[in-house]
C-alpha cells in the first residue's frame, strides 16, 4: 500500500468534494472499488478527521490509558483542587500526580488558576467530562453486564453518578 496516497485521501475526506479511493479499494477490481468507495460519498454529511486531527485524538487516548489519570480527571470533574489533594484522593505521591497533571495540562485536558503561591487545577472542559463519562459509565455496563438503554438510536440519558 502507498502510504502517501492514504494519507492523502485522509486529508481530503469529508472537506472536498472530489475523493480519491484509497490505495487498498484500488487494490480490488476498478468496478468493484469504484461501487466500494461510493458507499460513503452517498451518505449525507459524511467526513473523516485529517491526519492531524486524528493525531491528537490518539494522543487523548494515550494521556488517558492510565488509571491514576482517569481518576485525578473524574476528580477535578467535579471541582477544582490542588496537587496536595489529589495525590491523597488517588493514593500517589505529589510528585507523581504533578508529573501526572503537567502532561494533562500540555494535552489541554487540564487547565491551571494560580492564587498567590497556589495552583488549582480543573478539567479543560466539557468535551473532557463526556469522555471520562462515557468511559466509565461503559466500564461500569462492562463490569456489571447491564444491558444497553432502552433507545440505542438516541443520545443515552445523562447519568448523574456511575451505576449503582
Ligand atoms: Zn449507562
Amino acid at each position: 500500500m502507498d502510504r502517501a496516497e492514504v494519507t492523502d485521501s485522509l486529508r481530503t475526506g469529508g472537506r472536498s468534494g472530489r475523493r480519491t479511493p484509497p490505495a487498498y479499494l484500488r487494490s480490488h477490481a476498478d468496478s468493484k472499488a469504484a461501487s466500494l468507495a461510493s458507499v460513503h460519498n452517498d451518505l449525507p454529511g459524511f467526513s473523516m478527521p485529517n491526519e492531524e486531527q486524528a493525531n491528537l485524538a490518539a494522543e487523548t487516548f494515550r494521556m488517558l490509558a492510565d488509571a491514576t489519570r482517569v481518576k485525578l480527571l473524574w476528580a477535578l470533574l467535579q471541582g477544582e483542587s490542588s496537587v496536595t489533594c489529589l495525590a491523597e484522593l488517588v493514593g500517589a505521591g505529589p510528585t507523581a500526580v504533578s508529573q501526572h497533571l503537567a502532561k494533562l495540562r500540555l494535552a489541554r485536558l487540564v487547565k491551571t488558576r494560580r492564587e498567590g503561591t497556589f495552583v488549582f487545577y480543573s478539567a479543560a472542559d466539557v468535551h473532557v467530562r463526556r469522555l471520562l463519562d462515557e468511559a466509565l459509565y461503559h466500564a461500569d455496563h462492562a463490569d456489571q453486564d447491564l444491558p444497553d438503554h432502552p433507545d440505542p438510536a438516541g443520545e443515552p440519558p445523562p447519568h448523574v453518578a456511575l451505576h449503582a
